[in-house]
């Protein structure tokens, strides 16, 4: 934090998971803090702990609203971009509002940020590696995408546009900005509704439903934790190295979907079967999974010294109990 001048953040999507936890952390790190979220696919209750709070504020509305976001970032020094269409049920079900949501959007909210001098981190996604599965993906690996017109590529096309638009009004008019891209992020909050593993998982566990497992479950992924995340993203965008780079951020831990689903019901004690669902079931016709996804985060340590440190099961026992005290964690332990 620069001297006594209090930063002002919004987040746009700040109602979501990982928003709501960001704004968490900011308040923490004595940030004033607006969160922008149209509650699509974000919820209230994400931020009711911060209610009271007199440095928090939530604004009901959408990145599509062109002058409602240049009037909330002109008070802003500071522009988290997390506002998305996300999950891959909400991809495919809604794929245009996703597209227009996750293009139109990032567009206004880049321009605000440049317009007033903000700071911009723009949060994107190891989707944008497509196909590539390379044992630990780098910043600067091949993007290998299906067609453009299957809905799970039109995603990755349009974060990969994100990122483009954000980096040229970088290089162009000097926008401070920062693209973290996300691996598998995982952790309390984080509703299975649109798709996401680990929580559709955890649900069932707990209610003895069926875990159903999409394919064979042998895909793999590598599941990185909220809490170690959020406080990197604001370290990045004070780190100006990090300027106009793209950063993979996520954990370290690989594991088989099958896996996943025996730690889950180890950890849960559930008495849950494993049903095996076709993709086609899952997601109808034509879809195309990733095989392998693991992030190679030596650039992330390079420049802020990130070590993810959250074993797998902790990152589930937390999901298990909604343990929302991650940040705080750590400090609590008296020894
Ligand atoms: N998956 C699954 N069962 C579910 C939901 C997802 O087996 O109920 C699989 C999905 O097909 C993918 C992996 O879990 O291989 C991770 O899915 P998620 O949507 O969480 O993230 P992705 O890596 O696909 O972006």
């Amino acid at each position: 934090m620069e001297g006594e001048k209090t930063l002002k953040a919004i987040v746009t999507g700040g109602a979501g998971f990982i928003g709501s936890h960001l704004c968490d952390y900011l308040i923490t790190q004595g940030y004033q803090v607006v969160a922008l979220d149209d509650l699509s696919t974000g919820s209230e209750a994400n931020l009711e702990q911060l209610n009271d709070n007199a440095d928090f504020e939530l604004i009901k509305g959408s990145v599509l609203d062109k002058r409602l976001v240049n009037d909330v970032v002109k008070d802003c020094d500071t522009v988290f971009h997390l506002a998305a269409a996300v999950g891959v049920h909400t991809i495919v079900e809604k794929p245009l509002q996703s597209l227009r949501t996750n293009l139109h959007g990032t567009e206004n909210v880049v321009e605000a940020a440049a317009a007033h001098g903000a700071r911009f981190l723009v949060a994107s996604t190891s989707e944008v590696y497509g196909k590539n599965n390379t044992d630990g993906l780098t910043e600067d690996a091949d993007r290998i995408l299906g067609s453009p017109l299957k809905s799970r590529w039109s995603y990755a096309a349009a974060k990969g546009l994100d990122e483009l638009v954000a980096y040229i009004y970088g290089e162009e008019s000097g926008l401070p900005c920062v693209i973290t891209r996300f691996f598998n992020i995982v952790g309390p909050r984080q509703t299975g509704r649109y798709g996401m593993v680990v929580p559709r998982f955890v649900t069932q566990a707990l209610t003895d439903e069926p875990i159903t497992v999409y394919g064979e479950g042998t895909q793999r992924r590598c599941f990185g934790s909220v809490f170690d995340v959020v406080p990197a993203m604001v370290e990045l965008l004070d780190t100006p190295e990090a300027y106009n780079r793209a950063v993979n951020l996520g954990g370290r831990e690989e594991v088989s979907i099958k896996g996943l689903a025996d730690r889950v019901i180890e950890l849960t004690g559930s008495r849950s079967g494993i049903r095996y669902v076709s993709y086609e079931e899952a997601y109808g016709d034509g879809y195309e999974d990733m095989e392998r996804r693991m992030p190679d985060t030596t650039l992330a340590h390079e420049l802020i010294g990130y070590a993810p440190g959250r074993r797998l099961d902790d990152i589930i026992a937390s999901i298990i109990k909604h343990d929302t005290t991650g940040f705080i964690a750590p400090q609590a332990v008296v020894v």
